[in-house]
C-alpha cells in the first residue's frame, strides 16, 4: 500500500500530465490515462484521501494552521473596519486561495512547494476578477479550457461582494479545480452521480465542499455563512445520494452536454475580465 506522500507525489505527477494537456481536451480528462503511468483515483478514492490526510485533519495543531488562522482574523477585522473592495479584495483572496490549497488540498492547485527552488514553477491555474459579464448573477467559475478560475467581486446590483461571500465563492470553486484535475474513471456513471450531477455538483463534491466548510466554520465561527453554507450543502449531499443512477450511456450524453455549456461561458467571460489574472 502507498504511503501518503507517495500517494501525493501520484496525484502531482497526475495534476502536471493535466498541465500538458491541451485546453478542450481537458472536458475529457477525467477519462484520459496518463502515459506510462497507472492512476486511477475515483472522486470517491480522491475526496476520502483528502479528508483524512490533508493537512488541516492530520496535523491541525500544525503553524501552518495558526499561521492562517492568524492571517484570515487579521483580514477580517481589517475588512470590518474597511470593507474591502477591488484590488485589496482580489489580493486577499488570492493569499487565501493559497491557504485553502496548502491545508486541504496538498498545495497541489498552486504547487507551492516547488515554488521555492524552480524558476519554471507555475500554478495549475490562474485567478481572474471580473466586475461585470452577461450573466450577473454568477459569483465564480472554473474554466478548464483556460485554466482559470473566474471569481465576479461585484453583486448584481453593482456593488461588492463582501470578503466572506467571495472567500466561500473561492473555496467553492476550488473543489471545482481540484475534483476536475485529480479524478480518473472509467465508468461514466459513477462519474456522473460522483462529480457532475446537478452542474457539477455531484455526491463527492458535495461531501468535499462539505467537509472544508464544517472544518473553517469550526476554526471562524464568526463568519456566520460558513456555517449556512455547512448547512445547505450537507443537506445537497443527501439530495445527491438519493438521485437515480442514470446508465453508461445517458451518463456520457449528459456529461458532455455540460462541456458545451462551459465552452460557451469560456465565450462569454473573455471579454469580461476587469483585473488581470492574478497568479498564485
Ligand atoms: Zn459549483
Amino acid at each position: 500500500m502507498a504511503s501518503v506522500s507517495e500517494t501525493v507525489q501520484s496525484l502531482i505527477r497526475r495534476s502536471e500530465f493535466w498541465l500538458t494537456v491541451p485546453g478542450m481536451q481537458r472536458y475529457r480528462f477525467w477519462e484520459t490515462d496518463s502515459p506510462n503511468r497507472v492512476y486511477s483515483f475515483t472522486a470517491a478514492d480522491l475526496v476520502q484521501f483528502t479528508k483524512t490526510n490533508c493537512l488541516a485533519k492530520a496535523n491541525p495543531n500544525s503553524s501552518d494552521v495558526s499561521e492562517f488562522k492568524n492571517e484570515m482574523q487579521a483580514d477580517l477585522e481589517a475588512n470590518k473596519a474597511n470593507p474591502y473592495t477591488g484590488t485589496t479584495l482580489a489580493q486577499s483572496v488570492a493569499n487565501c486561495l493559497v491557504w485553502i490549497d496548502r491545508l486541504f488540498f496538498f498545495g497541489i492547485i498552486t504547487q507551492q512547494d516547488k515554488r521555492k527552488d524552480e524558476s519554471d514553477h507555475r500554478s495549475l491555474i490562474t485567478l481572474s476578477f471580473g466586475d461585470h459579464c452577461e450573466e450577473p448573477e454568477m459569483k465564480g467559475v472554473f474554466i478548464p479550457s483556460q485554466a482559470t478560475l473566474w471569481v465576479n467581486l461585484d453583486q448584481p446590483s453593482g456593488e461588492p461582494e463582501p470578503f466572506d461571500e467571495i472567500f466561500c465563492v473561492m473555496v467553492h470553486e476550488l473543489c471545482h479545480v481540484y475534483l476536475g484535475i485529480l479524478t480518473k474513471d472509467s465508468n461514466a456513471s459513477r462519474y456522473h452521480t460522483e462529480i457532475q450531477l446537478n452542474n457539477g455538483h455531484g455526491v463527492q463534491f458535495q461531501e468535499l465542499l462539505h467537509f472544508i466548510l464544517a472544518q473553517l466554520f469550526a476554526w471562524f465561527p464568526m463568519i456566520p455563512r460558513l456555517g449556512e453554507l455547512a448547512a445547505v450543502h450537507q443537506e445537497a449531499l443527501q439530495n445527491a445520494l438519493a438521485q437515480p443512477i442514470v446508465s453508461e450511456t445517458i451518463a456520457r450524453s449528459r456529461i458532455y452536454a455540460c462541456s458545451d455549456t462551459n465552452v460557451f461561458l469560456a465565450d462569454v467571460l473573455r471579454s469580461s475580465s476587469k483585473f488581470p489574472g492574478v497568479c498564485i
